[in-house]
């Protein structure tokens, strides 16, 4: 059995020698996150995922959760409740939140680093800070100062976990639907009444209380989106009496089994408003953009995984001859790795990879400008990048991140699809970050149908700034050239949809995915194009291991090898438009 190691080298490479975000510490209230800072609080991150979170992950996926239809209470699998309580205790419950209410208000993009390294590890466990984090946000944004001083503290120390409650039977997507119902009482609390289903976290217990974040409409509110409001339904009211917010029962699910995903009836639970009536969903969307990076990070991080798993293997598995004569005569076969089809999964996994890393932790440190650089205007533009780049790590990250982790698997044959080895339930545990948080086919809708759209069209001029900014100091003039000709397919699309769009908004449909994959192809060709810059500039000098700078380089080279190809084949499916996709009747599929 392989075991996960924290890639701290890679890491630190796309961080400190990339990224240089040590200049982080440079902005007002991150003074702490110094290099040696950031370093220390990783090296302990990658000893609790690796001596915490990962030996329950198999066994959390055997044992599931169990629920009780008597006591309507749900217990999780043997050692979570232990794991959680050292992860709480070691502070990474609150490792961004805000220092005012207990938090350690370090950057969002450490965070994202040590997320990646709980979800490689453990993904069920991870979700339930996760969503912790997200009611957390929320909270810090819009709530009042009671229901901050009652619940940040505990969310933010881990003693109580959070929860979304967003989805009905009825509505997923389609927020509109929303049939819960929320009634004023007197005291200025309101009665939730209503069904929610797939609540991760919903209930469980490893923790005493459970702030539920519901949304629910009141009455006379606008049959739309725009009539929905946030309210916090905790399951202990502050007297201790328990309010009725009550499981109803587990969902049974592909993957990640560990993580408890919940049907709750609210039934005249007592609940507070969060922010002004009906701007639920705007309350929602300010917490969006790193709930959204969060669940990239998970098919990155269940993806590095994989890849460890099964390039172990790769050495050791010993079938056939090597083409070109035996590399391990001592034995009657060679290691798989020899063979260039095993190579070619294998080093597919590490492009992916090392490009999406390095894509996020990009964005990551965008997400920290934008709230915390001195300067308005580079505050601004960090989050146009924010803006633009969440929809694309979130869906391109889960998407490829299961693509690759797929190679994982096939690369290692039968054993690959049995439970000897982990990569199956990686594979599991993995497809649903393609669905929730809003599904991939809908974050492709927020690129094209939003967010180019956003600021009279600012965001898509920010990004090409500063892609070409980092393209101006490039050395390799032949990574120049592949970078700037996939600018440029970026643009004739971009121009193809404008051009379409305003005539057919089926037509803007239909290229969102396509599109928003142009966009993924164009970014992680300017993050390979740029790690291999500073991999030349500083092979030699001792930082890290020859092979690792050589690794950079060569995986570079096999990037572009298919770029243009695959940035080809994007454009056409942009042009496509609604055309063949539409012109089926019904009964014609
Ligand atoms: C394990 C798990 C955990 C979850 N955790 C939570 C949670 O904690 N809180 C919570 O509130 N919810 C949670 N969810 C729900 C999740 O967020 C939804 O499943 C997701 O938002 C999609 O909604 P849906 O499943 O109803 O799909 P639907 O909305 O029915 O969509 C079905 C398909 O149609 C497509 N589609 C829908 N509308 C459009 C459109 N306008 N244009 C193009 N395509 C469209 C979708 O992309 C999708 O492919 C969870 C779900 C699961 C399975």
């Amino acid at each position: 059995m392989a075991n996960y190691n924290a890639p701290l080298n890679d890491m630190h490479f796309v961080l400190f020698d990339v990224l240089k975000a040590h200049s982080l510490s440079e902005c007002p209230g991150y003074e702490d996150a110094t290099e040696d800072m950031v370093r220390a609080v990783l090296d302990e991150a990658a000893k609790m995922a690796e001596n915490v979170l990962q030996p329950i992950n198999q066994q959390g996926d055997i044992e599931g959760c169990q629920y009780d239809p008597e006591t309507k209470l749900v217990t999780t699998p043997t050692g979570f409740k232990e794991a959680y309580k050292q992860f709480a205790q070691g502070g990474w419950s609150g490792l961004s939140a805000s220092p005012e209410y207990g938090g350690q208000g370090l950057p969002h993009l450490l965070k994202i680093v040590v997320d990646e390294m709980a979800c490689s590890t453990n993904l069920s466990m991870g979700m339930y800070p996760g969503l912790s984090h997200g009611a957390i946000d929320a909270l810090t944004l819009h709530a009042s100062d009671f229901l901050k001083d009652t619940y940040l503290p505990k969310l933010i120390s881990g003693e109580w976990t959070g929860t979304m409650c967003l989805t009905e039977p009825q509505c997923g997507t389609d927020l509109g639907l929303i049939r819960t119902k929320a009634d004023p009482q007197a005291d200025g609390s309101y009665h939730i009444t209503g069904t929610k289903i797939w609540i991760t976290g919903g209930e469980h217990d490893m923790v005493d209380n459970i702030a539920h974040l519901v949304l629910a409409k009141l009455p006379g509110a606008p049959d739309s989106s725009k009539g929905i409001s946030l309210f916090l339904v905790p399951k202990f009211l502050e007297d201790g009496t328990r309010n009725p917010a009550f499981c109803g029962g587990l969902e049974h699910k592909m993957g990640i089994k560990a993580s408890a995903t919940c049907v709750m009836n609210f039934e005249n639970a007592k609940g507070w408003l969060i922010g002004e009536e009906n701007q639920g969903l705007k309350c929602m969307f300010t917490m969006m953009n790193s709930a959204r990076i969060m669940v990239g990070i998970q098919g990155l991080g269940l993806a590095e995984k994989a890849y460890q798993i099964s390039l172990g293997f790769a050495k050791e598995r010993l079938q056939s001859r090597s083409l070109t004569g035996p590399k391990n005569p001592e034995d009657k076969a060679d290691p798989i790795l020899v063979h260039p089809d095993v190579r070619r999964m294998i080093s597919q996994q590490k492009v992916f990879l090392e490009g999406a890393r390095c894509m996020a932790y990009w964005t990551g440190m965008h997400l920290d400008l934008s709230e915390k650089h001195p300067d308005e205007k580079v505050r601004e533009e960090a989050d146009d990048i924010v803006q633009i780049m969440t929809p694309i790590i979130k869906s391109y990250l889960t998407d490829d991140g299961y693509f690759s982790t797929d190679q994982a698997l096939q690369s290692m044959g039968g054993s690959g699809f049995t439970q000897d080895w982990e990569v199956e339930q990686l594979l599991r545990d993995g497809r649903i970050a393609r669905i929730y948080e809003g599904t991939n086919g809908i974050q492709a809708l927020d690129l094209v149908g939003r967010k180019l759209m956003l600021k009279g069209g600012r965001l898509p001029r920010t990004y090409f700034a500063k892609m070409n900014q980092m393209i101006a100091e490039l050395h390799n003039e032949d990574h120049v050239k592949h970078c700037k000709a996939l600018l440029s397919t970026l643009q004739e699309s971009l121009m193809w949809l404008a051009a379409h769009a305003s005539k057919n908004p089926e037509e803007a449909g239909a290229a969102a995915t396509p599109m928003l994959k142009l966009f993924a192809l164009t970014s992680m060709a300017v993050m390979w194009a740029t790690m291999a810059n500073v991999a030349g500039s500083k092979k030699g000098d001792g930082a890290y291991t020859e092979a690792f700078y050589d690794g950079k380089l060569k995986a570079a080279d096999h990037f572009f090898r298919v770029a243009h190809a695959q940035a080809a084949f994007f454009k056409a499916d942009v042009e496509g438009g609604k055309s063949t996709l539409m012109a089926f009747a019904e009964d014609e599929f």
